[in-house]
């Protein structure tokens, strides 16, 4: 039975024994929080399944056991039930989690489909099994990043005068349309769900709503024209729309895509469905339902190959759209490259990634302190701060306040002990949570994503993930987790992810220390052992021991 509407508590009285365990039960909360979850009453997160706990009866058990764990135990979650408490020590993490994890041969959407049924495993997304969800913002500076990086590479430096062609306003794809709009470009969206584009209007994210392409166009040409920022949200389905640009001749500057394509059959709606036909047929015939969001998904990326051939720039934004459409018969799939090789690798190699945080207490300025903090500390970094303020004057908070900034090695663990530093002096009205999504520079191994064309082949290697998540565990994390499938589906990759807790005490100091220096340096070490020479100039600049290094 779904409980009512979930809002985590505010303010600095604790529930539970410790704020370790108090960020998680609170974090947990945030994650289901109307505001900030696509299904909560699903336990639905954001990317097509995402659960941030198995069940509702394994929900109330977690919140339960936290509440009740000593500060020297850990709580161990088992695809989003918690199945044991051990005593450990202190500085262990307070929650160890593993989600969706398959033995390699069996690990398809099938066998995991009917564990499923059986109650067995939960799908746990990144950040929604791991409970460091922050809403849309998660992922903007990442998808700004990444249009800003494309507007380098193939434009003037800026989007101004051009415009890209998306689908998917979903909890993640919903920072589309302002990413681009914050690099001044103009954006189509196209989307099946009228409540999605509504809710990305309603949070700012999104300029506008047209209901058909000739009105969408026709406002996009408008603002290309004049070089303004514009975001359209389109209702219609992206494999009637995509091929239908590409009859009329219509050539957009950039095409990616960030429907579900990973989870056909949660994931993606199939051409000819209204959506309630598609529920429909989900449900009675979920073989027939795959099949044809399999045949969607195949025209969809013809599509953007098309529009490759004539002059687009097209780049998978990581939901394994190609891979799907290869299986459908697609052959020249995968002709478009990802978006991690294309633009994001090279920061990966100084140990950037989407490190964010989030306050307790619920206080806005304790956020707007923090972010003065970012531009007290790093006054260097230009393009950082150029983030803090576009992000403060754009980003609407959803749940907990919170903010994401691509922070590299060095940086992390710096800012994060100034957290604490600020908590201690009670500058910062309750502690802080840290965190990172799952895509980051050393937690991820997925072949068709962060980890597409590793310069030395390792792509499938899936040590490092392990090796995160066994390093930041034994640093002190306040909770560690793996995950398998985040972002592109069963089967394609194997993640990790770690939390930290800012208490203003000594030992979360020691905790900051440690966890975020290994978990960035993670990120250092694998890029230089794949033979990477930004990453090895990163590991000497700050002394990352590497035994066996050679350049
Ligand atoms: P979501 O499930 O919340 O949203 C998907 C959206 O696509 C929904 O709004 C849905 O209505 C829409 N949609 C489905 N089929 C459609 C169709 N045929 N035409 C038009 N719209 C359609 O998912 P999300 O959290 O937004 O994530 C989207 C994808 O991006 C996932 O595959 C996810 O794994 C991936 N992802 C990418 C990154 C990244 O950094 N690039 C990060 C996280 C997630």
């Amino acid at each position: 039975m779904s409980e009512g509407p979930i809002r985590a508590p505010r303010g600095n009285q604790l529930h539970c024994k410790g704020w370790i365990q108090e960020a998680a039960m609170r974090m947990l909360m945030n994650n289901l929080d109307p505001e900030v979850a696509e299904k909560p009453e699903e336990l639905i997160v954001y990317g097509g399944t995402g659960k941030a706990a198995r069940n509702w009866e394994a929900y109330r058990a977690i919140v339960r056991s936290l509440q009740e764990l000593e500060n020297d135990e850990t709580l161990l979650v088992q695809s989003g039930k918690p199945v044991g408490i051990f005593k450990t020590h202190p500085e262990a993490p307070r929650v160890l989690i593993s989600n969706a994890m398959l033995v390699p041969a069996w690990a398809n959407w099938d066998v995991f489909r009917d564990l499923e049924r059986k109650g067995l495993t939960m799908f746990g997304q990144m950040t929604a099994g791991s409970w460091i969800y922050i809403g849309s913002q998660g992922i903007l500076q990442g998808t700004y990043e990444t249009f800003a990086q494309a507007a380098r590479r193939h434009a003037s430096g800026s989007l101004k005068g051009k415009w890209v062609l998306t689908a998917g306003l979903g909890g993640m794809g919903g920072a589309q349309p302002l990413a681009v709009t914050m690099n001044g470009g103009a954006a189509l969206i196209v989307e099946v769900d009228p409540a999605r584009i509504d809710r990305r209007i309603q949070s700012g994210y999104c300029d506008l709503r047209a209901d058909s392409l000739d009105e969408a166009l026709g406002l996009v040409r408008g603002a290309v024209e004049e070089g303004r920022p514009l975001s359209v949200g389109l209702l219609g389905n992206a494999a009637e729309v995509y091929p239908e640009i590409v009859r009329r001749g219509v050539v957009p500057d950039f095409v990616t895509d960030q429907t579900s394509a990973h989870d056909p059959l949660n994931g993606y709606i199939p051409a000819g469905l209204s959506l309630p036909e598609a529920g429909a047929l989900r449900k009675a015939d979920p073989g027939e339902y795959v099949r044809r969001a399999k045949e969607s998904i195949a025209r969809h990326v013809q599509a953007m190959l098309d529009l490759q051939a004539r002059g687009s720039v097209v780049f998978d934004y990581g939901n394994n759209i190609r891979q799907v459409a290869f299986e459908a018969g697609v052959r020249e799939a995968f002709s478009f490259p990802g978006f991690v090789p294309a633009y994001i690798r090279p920061m990966f190699c100084e140990g950037k990634g989407p490190f964010r945080w989030a306050a307790l207490s619920g206080d806005p300025a304790d956020i707007r302190r923090t972010d003065e903090l970012v531009l007290e500390l790093f006054p260097e970094n230009r393009s950082l701060a150029r983030w803090i303020e576009m992000a403060r004057e754009k980003v609407q908070f959803q749940g907990l306040p919170a903010r994401i900034c691509w922070l590299g090695y060095g940086e992390r663990a710096k800012f994060g002990l100034a957290l604490n530093e600020l908590v201690r002096r009670g500058e910062i009205s309750a502690p802080i949570v840290i965190g990172r999504d799952h895509l980051d520079c050393g937690s991820v191994a997925s072949p068709n994503r962060e980890t597409e064309g590793m310069k030395d082949g390792s792509d499938a290697v899936a040590d490092w993930p392990i090796l995160n998540a066994l390093v930041n565990t034994s640093a002190g994390a306040g909770w560690v987790s793996v995950h398998h499938g985040g972002g592109v589906g069963i089967g394609y990759s194997i993640h990790a992810g770690m939390v930290v807790v800012a208490d203003g005490s000594e030992e979360a100091e020691g905790r900051l220390r440690r966890v975020l220096t290994t978990d960035p340096g993670m990120g250092i070490i694998r890029h230089v052992d794949a033979g990477y020479d930004e990453a090895w100039e990163t590991a000497q600049r700050h002394g990352v021991r590497i035994p066996m290094a050679e350049f």
